[in-house]
């Protein structure tokens, strides 16, 4: 197993991706500390895996970097991956931008990853351990009426490359996966509504070259990869999981 005896920070381990990763991190003998605000939801994800370790740290990840640390180092004394998984959506492109909106966007995709991995970056140091966020294929290439999400997953995707650069001397790796489309709640909880959602969905199989979207799996899968010594030379990348969708050219 790629990640026997490693202590691994999931945000956002409540839901949809998140999940997914943790499972397949346990499957990989991962040690989990399962980061969220929704504590029935944690408890699911939690008693869905087998074999492992877990402990449920309900966290925002807006203010509690601190806390989310040291609840897990109490629990199992070390830290050697962090997966900042966490994330929302937000609506609309500049024209109808809600400001309020967009600076809660940033604080939890953007601000919100700097915190904690700033908090766990000296303990990832004693473990020579590693980093994954979890942006998105709109961190990579423009979506008209996705500002805030798309503007907050660019800078993550900077972050990324830049903290790579900084940490690759110290042995510490800082690498992103960049889905496309996954259905999970992420899209419904900013208000499509279920007479709308099939439109959604379609036009979003359609939207990406391999003629599908995503699965959960999938990109639980690259994680798990990322995070483990398989990746052991692989620092600063950003990692598509997208079905081809991060080359087209923006209409
Ligand atoms: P979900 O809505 O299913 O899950 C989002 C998760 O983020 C939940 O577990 C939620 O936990 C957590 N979360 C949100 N805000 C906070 C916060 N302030 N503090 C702690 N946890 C928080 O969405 P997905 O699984 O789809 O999204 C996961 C990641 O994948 C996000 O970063 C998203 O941007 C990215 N992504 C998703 C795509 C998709 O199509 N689904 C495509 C590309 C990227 P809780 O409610 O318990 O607080």
């Amino acid at each position: 197993m790629s990640l026997s005896n490693k202590v691994v920070i999931v945000t956002g381990a409540s839901s949809g991706i998140g999940a997914a990763i943790a499972q397949v991190l346990a499957r990989e003998g991962a040690t989990l500390a399962l980061v969220g605000r929704n504590v029935a939801n944690l408890e699911a994800t939690k008693n869905n895996l087998k074999g492992t370790q877990a402990e449920i740290v309900v966290a925002d990840v807006t203010k509690d970097a601190e806390a989310i640390v040291q609840q897990t180092l109490a629990k199992f004394g070390r830290i050697d991956v962090l997966v900042n998984n966490a994330g929302i959506l937000g609506k609309g492109g500049l024209i109808d931008l809600d400001i309020s909106e967009f600076d809660s966007v940033l604080n939890t995709n953007l601000r919100g990853v700097i915190l904690l991995t700033k908090a766990v970056l000296p303990h990832l140091l004693k473990t020579k351990g590693a980093v994954v966020n979890v942006s998105s294929c709109a961190g990579i290439r423009p979506f008209a009426g996705a500002l805030s999400y798309g503007v907050s997953k660019a800078a993550l995707d900077q972050f990324t490359k830049i903290v790579a650069l900084e940490m690759a001397p110290q042995g510490v790796r800082v690498n992103s996966v960049n889905p496309g489309f996954v259905v999970t709640n992420i899209h419904k909880s900013i208000g499509i509504v279920d007479e709308e959602y099939n439109g959604v969905l379609q036009r979003a199989i359609q939207s990406h070259p391999m003629g599908r979207v995503g699965d959960v799996t999938e990109v639980a899968e690259a994680v798990a990869f990322l995070a483990s010594s398989k990746a052991s030379f692989t620092t600063g990348a950003l990692f598509p999981i997208d079905g081809g969708k991060h080359n087209l050219t923006p209409r």
